[in-house]
This record gives C-alpha cells, structure tokens and sequence, in this order.
C-alpha cells in the first residue's frame, strides 16, 4: 500500500473500500460480482477485508482476501486482531496471508468478546487469551520480528478519541496519541482511522499528529474512515457504537428527510461528497487518501467517489487490456 501511495503525484487523491466477509454462500457470491463490478468501474487503489473479533470469521475473512488478492488482482489488506487470539491463529492468519500473496495487514487489537460488530455467529470464536498480545502494538512488533519488512502494516487511530472499557474516562485522542507514537515507532506504515462525520475533529486531530513533537507523524500517511450513509438507522447505531459525533447541521438534514429511505440516501451521498471535497482542501504532504466503509453496499460510495472525482484516470494501456465498466449498482 505505501509503494502504491509513494508511486502517486504529490498531488494525488486516492481511495480504499473496506468489505467483510459474507456469512452466506449466497452473500459471498453475491459479493464476488460487485466486488468485480466496483474494482473495475470505481479502482480503488486497495481494498480491505474485515477480521471477526476472536478469529470468528478467520476463515472467511481468508477467503474473501483470496478472491480479492488473487482473482480480482485487487491490492488487498487483511485486518487481523489479537487479543482474544490463540497465538497459532495468528500465525496460521500471517502465513495464510502470505501464502495468498497479501502483503498488507491492519494491525488491530479487537474488542473483548461482547462486541458483535464484526462478528460471524455462526462461527467458533477461538476464546483463548493469550499473554503475547494485550494491545494492537505487541502485534505489530510480532509481525515485524516474524516476517520483517514482508508486510506493509496499517493501524487503527481515532479522530474523537477511543472509547475503551479499559478507560471510558477518557475518550480523548490526546489520551491515544502516546500509544499511537509507540505503534508507528513499533514499525506501522500507515495510519487508518474510525469513522467520523466532524471534519473539524478530523482536521484538528490530523494537525496535532503532523506537528507532534515525537516527528513520527510527519510523514506517514493518514487514511481518513468514512461511512456512506445507507439509512437512517444504520447511521444512528454506527454513530452510537463508534461514539462518532453527528454535528447539528448533518443531523438536521437527516432528520428532515428520516422517514423517506431513498431521500437519506440522497442526502447522504451529498453529505459524504461535501466532507470528502472539504478534507480535501486541507492538503496532506503527499497524496491524500480516503478510506470508505462499504457495509458491502455499492451504489452511495459509487456515487461519492464519482462525484469527487476520486476515481483514477484509465492508462492507455489498461484501456487496452480492460473495457471500463460504468457504475451500475444493485443495492
Ligand atoms: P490499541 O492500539 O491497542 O488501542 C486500544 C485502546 O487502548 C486505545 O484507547 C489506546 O489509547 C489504549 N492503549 C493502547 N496501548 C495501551 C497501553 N499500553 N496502556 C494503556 N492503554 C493503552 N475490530 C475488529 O474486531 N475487526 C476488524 O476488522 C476491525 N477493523 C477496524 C478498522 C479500523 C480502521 C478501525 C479504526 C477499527 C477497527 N476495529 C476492528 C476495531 C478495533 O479492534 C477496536 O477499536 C479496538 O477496541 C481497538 O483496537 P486498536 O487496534 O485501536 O487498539
């Protein structure tokens, strides 16, 4: 992922999609033809694949990535947690990837077993503790003594702070930032964060990482996580669960229109552009990136990444090899 952002002009924009593991065959199938639809008509510069807490979706969680990595030619990152992971799962997960030709992990701790967010309940959750691995950086310092430089390693940060059991008391990014020194130091070669819909929280978190004292900022890439809304609903919930504030004038547009699905869809699409237009004002060192939770939904994030025209220009030699696809989602 870092070789494909420095390949970029400075003045680049790029994006990435984030998918989980369906639980159905039928979901997979589903998801294997809009994944083929999406990487050809919107080329995000990679894709993501979900981990389930406690290696319940490991299995899934490696299939999808094959069919990104390898059928799709897609440069796929794999999320893998650790607490709650036997040691051996996340070997088996490490040497799995590299078998798959996956270059690139999302280093992550997870959330204890209560969380179901990412969960596949059909699956065993491996339950054993594991003294290795308490905090996202003991697996990053894993990966690196295992497999050195093999993978590029992303970790997780948050604009709004993280909301943690461990210290609900401080739901602060200020309260982070020293851990996140540590995991860049640790080896992390880029930074992806939680989802948020106050750009000026982004913003002031953005600029307190790029002028911290420690340097490890300066110049790694920071991946804003955004959310296409799908429906009023899922928002109130996500928002809830990822402790992400709806600023006032996004909500109120939301609410004018809450009891009609395709209206919030719409405005939806015309909130994300306007906060993807306005990040993208605020100039990175470096191209600037942006990161979408598809919920393995096509059309909002379709209609985003077109209408800020995200979506890379086709070389003369892909245009070639590979008639372009228009957008034509079935969500
Ligand atoms: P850490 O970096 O370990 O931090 C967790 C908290 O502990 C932070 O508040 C940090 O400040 C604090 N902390 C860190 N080190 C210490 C220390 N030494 N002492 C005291 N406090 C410390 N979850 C999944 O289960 N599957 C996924 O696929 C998944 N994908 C995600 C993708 C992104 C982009 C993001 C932002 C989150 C994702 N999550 C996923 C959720 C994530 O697992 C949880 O938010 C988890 O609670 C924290 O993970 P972390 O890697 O940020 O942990």
């Amino acid at each position: 992922i870092t070789d494909k952002i420095a390949a970029l002009p400075q003045d680049a924009n790029y994006f990435s999609l984030e998918f989980f593991p369906p639980k159905t065959q039928m979901g997979s199938s589903n998801l294997q033809a809009r994944l083929e639809r999406m990487s050809r008509a919107l080329r995000p510069l990679f894709v993501t694949v979900t981990w389930g807490a406690g290696g319940s979706t490991a299995t899934k969680s490696l299939e999808l990535a094959e069919i990104c990595q390898r059928q799709l030619g897609l440069t796929t990152c794999l999320h893998l947690t650790c607490t709650n992971m036997s040691r051996s799962l996340v070997d088996e997960a490490l040497e799995q990837a590299k078998a798959l030709g996956v270059r690139n992990i999302l280093a992550l701790r997870g959330d204890p077993p209560r969380s179901d967010e990412y969960r596949d309940e059909g699956a065993p959750v491996s339950g054993d503790s594991n003294d290795d691995f308490e905090w996202a950086i003991d697996l990053v310092r894993y990966i690196r003594k295992q497999y050195g430089d093999y993978f590029c390693v992303g970790v997780a940060a948050y604009p709004e702070g993280h909301s943690d059991q461990s210290h609900p008391e401080h739901q602060d990014p200020k309260f982070d930032i020293p851990y996140l020194v540590e995991k860049v130091q640790a080896g992390a070669d880029f930074i992806m964060t939680q989802l948020f819909f106050d750009v000026k929280a982004y913003s002031d978190f953005e600029a307190m990482l790029r002028s911290h004292p420690s340097g490890a900022f300066k110049s790694i890439p920071v991946i804003p996580g955004l959310m296409p809304i799908q429906s009023y609903q899922i928002l109130r919930r996500i928002t809830k669960l990822s402790h992400a504030r709806l600023p006032p004038e996004i909500l109120s547009r939301l609410d004018a229109v809450k009891g009609d699905d395709e209206a919030v869809k719409r405005v939806g699409v015309d909130i994300l552009g306007e906060i993807v237009q306005e990040i993208k004002r605020t100039k990175p060192q470096g191209p600037r990136g942006f990161h979408f939770y598809t919920l393995n939904l096509e059309k909002a994030v379709a209609h985003i990444v077109e209408r800020t025209q995200l979506i890379p220009p086709i070389s003369q030699d892909e245009e070639d090899s590979d008639d372009a696809v228009a957008v034509d989602g079935d969500d």
